[in-house]
């Protein structure tokens, strides 16, 4: 039996643009799907892995899905300081990144919401 398998989408890289790989879970992902981190510098003037959304910021990035998933994994592999070469013992913070996935608006954030406010009106004793 032969069956003619028409690829859906032309497998060409070239027009989906750069492709990245998300230092959270490995996988390799359009770049404008994953939010682009960088070196910079926390409130109290220390060096700090600080969210990049535009990839505008100068120097050495690396990039990972904006989910807490992935971020999560990142810390624990101790993949930010590998990938952005810093040289300070691996003491970098990314606090400020988690931050910022916790902001961003998603689907899942708005249906969460939603049900605690149900649940706190019905918890009322
Ligand atoms: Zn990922």
């Amino acid at each position: 039996m032969s069956r003619s398998v028409v690829p859906a989408d032309p497998a060409g890289p070239s027009t989906d643009g750069p492709v990245r790989t998300c230092i959270g879970c490995r996988a390799r992902a359009p770049r404008r799907d994953l939010l682009r981190t960088v070196v910079g510098k926390d409130d109290a003037g220390m060096p700090a892995v600080v969210p990049d959304p535009r990839g505008s910021a100068a120097g050495r990035g690396a990039h990972l899905h904006p989910t807490t998933a992935c971020y999560e994994l990142a810390v624990r592999r101790k993949a930010f300081p590998r990938a952005l070469r810093h040289a300070a013992g691996g003491a970098l913070s990314a606090g400020a990144v988690g931050e910022y996935l916790e902001r961003v608006p998603t689907d899942t954030d708005t249906a969460d919401q939603a049900g605690r406010t149900t649940r706190n009106w019905s918890s009322s004793s």
